[in-house]
Parts: C-alpha cells; structure tokens; sequence
C-alpha cells in the first residue's frame, strides 16, 4: 500500500497516523506488525509527540541549526542538509498492531519528515 503526501514547505512534519491507520483498516490486520517505508533521500519518518505540536517544531528548529543550509558542502544538487537529515532520522519505522489498532503510545504519532520540499512524496505501507 502507498500513502501519497504533497508537502507545502522546506522542511516539515507531518502527522500521518490517521491515514497509516486507515491503511491498517483497508487491509484487515488483527495482529502483527506495520512496516512504513519512506523511498526518497531527502525525507524520512520518525514517531514522536503528537499532542503537542511545538515538539514538531523544534525538533525541526534544531534539526536546522544541527545541519545548516549553507556549510561549504560539495554535493553539486545543493541539497546535501536535507540527504543528511534524512539519515540522520531514518527512512523507516516499525509499529506493532494489536485489534485492529496501531499500538503507539498514548502522546506517540507517526510523522513524514519533509527536508527538501514542496515535492509530492511516497510513504510504503507494509504489514507482517
Ligand atoms: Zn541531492
């Protein structure tokens, strides 16, 4: 399964645990694992606070002072902050199902890292 994300800025988080749920739902799994694949090198995703939303921000916020736009690197697409964010988060996670329900904690939601958009991105959806 694929989940399609248009992003609207540079860099950005996006709470994507409602559309990877319905995902859970369309395919019927009772118990097991969910496997989310991002297949680009310039995004990621990671699981973190969804409660509030000033977590998403200065995870980004630090992220930007972390990794500058500008720091002398060779890469000739100019692009290199977001190739290096991208693995410094990670290109996928795990999350266990349990009834039907993604079985994050109670403050966890599962985010789509943007670092070199707008672009319309590709989130795989995979389940065990
Ligand atoms: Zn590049």
């Amino acid at each position: 399964m694929i989940l399609t994300i248009k992003t609207t800025r540079q860099t950005e988080l996006i709470d994507i645990t409602s559309e990877v749920q319905e995902k859970v739902g369309a395919a019927g799994i009772s118990d097991g694992f969910c496997f989310i694949f991002v297949p680009h090198t310039t995004a990621a995703v990671t699981i973190n606070e969804s409660a509030d939303s000033s977590v998403k921000s200065d995870i980004l916020t630090i992220l930007n002072q972390v990794v500058p736009w500008e720091a002398g690197y060779r890469h000739l697409e100019g692009n290199s902050p977001a190739h290096i964010k991208s693995s410094l988060i990670g290109a996928s996670e795990w999350v266990a199902v349990e009834n039907g329900k993604l079985a994050l904690g109670t403050w966890q939601g599962i985010f789509f890292c943007e670092f070199d958009g707008p672009r319309t991105r590709k989130v795989h959806i995979r389940f065990f």
